[in-house]
């Protein structure tokens, strides 16, 4: 089935303890579709770039099949940039800057061929335009996700609350959780959550794995143990992709089915870390994530 997927397309400057980057490419919707990309071949993207958002990156979406065509390039505007830097753990880190340029007046126009897909990803973006994205949808599609961070609660809570009760799954890292919901508990966190509208939500606890909530349910996927982290940026619209990217190849919404996402999701996640930016999701086979996923189910596979 189709995915639609709305959010920023960046340049980003990435400090780690391993090494620091001039800008390169970043950005929710980047990491989302091209991690999706290896799961549904209806790959749409709606985000908008700068004159200085390089072609050569379009064509790497493109290669993936990404549909590109509600990709709005402004001629005379700026990229959206962000930059950030890591802890020595990498598993928090700092915003340093961000400039909204082009994504400041953001005005999500979404074309006719996209207006039937199934599942709606809204990406990291201002709260005010993923729900303008639903709104401009023609017929409510069967999933929507919405992923968002600590700087839009910071700066439009009630934004972000009037969409969160326009959509069906909320992912969040632990801080964010905790943030939202007021309370220190995930477990109660989730159900505050809950309350405000999506009836699933994910929890992402960096290399400690993430949580499903849905129902009376919960399931707990782990990270992969890798021997070197180098870059976390775009891990979780990464693990995101891989979750919508899998529901909508099979067409299954159910816990069964979203938890066997999470372990896609997460495999995608383990390697987006690899390398720097979004690099490590250009030339994935279909073998090297088959053998992540058995890697994902050999780790927790015990008998009593
Ligand atoms: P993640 O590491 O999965 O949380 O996502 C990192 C990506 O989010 C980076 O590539 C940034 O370009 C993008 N990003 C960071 N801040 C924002 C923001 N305020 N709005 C939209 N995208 C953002």
């Amino acid at each position: 089935m189709s995915l639609l997927t709305v959010g920023s397309v960046a340049f980003d400057a990435l400090e780690t303890p391993f090494g620091k980057t001039d800008k390169i490419i970043g950005g929710a919707a980047t990491y989302i579709t091209l991690s999706a990309s290896y799961f549904t071949k209806d790959n749409n993207l709606v985000a908008v770039v700068g004159g200085d958002f390089p072609q050569e990156m379009i064509d790497v979406l493109e290669g993936h099949g990404v549909n590109t065509d509600g990709l709005e390039v402004r001629p005379d505007e700026k990229t959206f940039f962000w930059s950030g830097k890591y802890h020595n753990d990498m598993n928090t880190r700092d915003t340093v800057e961000v400039q909204l340029n082009v994504m400041e007046h953001f005005d999500p126009q979404i074309p006719a061929a996209y207006q039937d897909c199934e599942f709606l990803m809204l990406g990291n973006t201002a709260p005010a335009i993923q729900k303008m994205v639903i709104e401009r949808m023609t017929k409510r599609p069967k999933l929507i996700m919405l992923d968002t961070m600590n700087f839009w609660m910071d700066i439009a809570m009630d934004d972000l609350k009037e969409v969160l009760k326009l959509v069906d799954v909320i992912t969040v890292n632990d801080e964010e959780a905790r943030q939202l919901s007021g309370d220190y508990s995930l477990v109660r966190a989730a159900a505050t959550i809950r309350s405000m509208g999506p009836k699933t939500v994910i929890i992402k606890k960096g290399e400690h794995g993430a949580l499903l909530f849905h129902g009376d349910h919960i399931f707990f996927a782990p990270a992969l143990p890798l021997e070197e982290v180098f870059d976390p940026t775009g891990a979780g619209d990464t693990f995101a992709g891989g979750f919508i990217g899998y529901l909508a190849s099979t067409g299954d919404v159910s816990f069964a089915n979203m938890k066997r996402g999470i372990i896609y999701g997460s495999a995608m996640a383990s390697f987006c870390v690899e390398k720097f930016g979004s690099e490590r999701l250009h030339n994935l086979t279909t073998q090297e994530i088959n053998q992540r996923v058995a890697q994902f189910v050999q780790l927790s596979a015990f008998e009593i």
